[in-house]
């Protein structure tokens, strides 16, 4: 895989704090227990990975996973916590939604969505918020293996249906870390997109 080499990088919780964009990067993004750091560790070969994405404390935390020089994985914090104070919320759709509009050298985004919940009003948030920048969206329909072909064939189509009238720079697929489903689809598509 085009990921073998990953490494982790740097972890930020201010839009200050972020390294200078010289590199290509390409963001993560997902509803907390959508699989998103498995999909991280899947598509790096590092099981452990996006685990420093979970310790408590970073869970509001960018962080930065390094794949050769000036290529970047880029762990944003899983959303849709059932309650979050109004402080932390404000302070995460800031760092997100600018950090999304604003970043040069962010190439694009892959956005993961538990098959079985697909299109949730967060996931929409990060849609609408990225959209403006004309960038491409990959979306990954996770745990695809929790669902028989038909369900999840329908569910790629329904949501491949809903995308192209709104968001006509995205891609879907299905995904499953526990099969390896969609693994080396998603990685082939990751290595054009940083130029490997
Ligand atoms: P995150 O919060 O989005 O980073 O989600 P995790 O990667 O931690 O996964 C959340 C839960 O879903 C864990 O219990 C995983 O083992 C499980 N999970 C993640 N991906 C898959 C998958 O492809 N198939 C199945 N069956 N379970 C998965």
């Amino acid at each position: 895989s085009v990921f073998q080499h990953t490494t982790f990088y740097t972890t930020v919780n201010q839009l200050w704090q972020l390294p200078p964009p010289d590199g290509v990067e390409i963001a993560f993004a997902g509803r907390s227990n959508a699989g998103k750091s498995s999909a991280i560790n899947s598509l790096t070969n590092r099981a452990r990975l996006a685990f420093v994405s979970k310790t408590p404390g970073r869970t509001q935390h960018i962080n930065f996973f390094q794949l050769g020089s000036g290529r970047f994985l880029v762990d944003l914090p899983g959303y849709g916590y059932a309650k979050v104070p109004a402080e932390i919320r404000q302070h995460w759709e800031h760092l997100l939604s600018t950090y999304l509009q604003t970043r040069e050298s962010l190439h694009g985004m892959v956005l993961i969505m538990d098959v079985r919940h697909p299109l949730t009003p967060l996931d929409r948030q990060m849609l609408n918020w990225f959209a403006s920048t004309g960038k491409p969206v990959h979306v990954l329909l996770t745990k695809s293996d929790k669902l028989s072909r038909q369900q999840a064939a329908k569910i790629l189509k329904d949501v491949l249906l809903f995308l192209r009238e709104t968001y006509p720079q995205c891609s879907v697929q299905l995904f499953s870390s526990m099969t390896r489903e969609g693994v080396e689809e998603a990685a082939a598509l990751l290595g054009t997109w940083l130029g490997l």
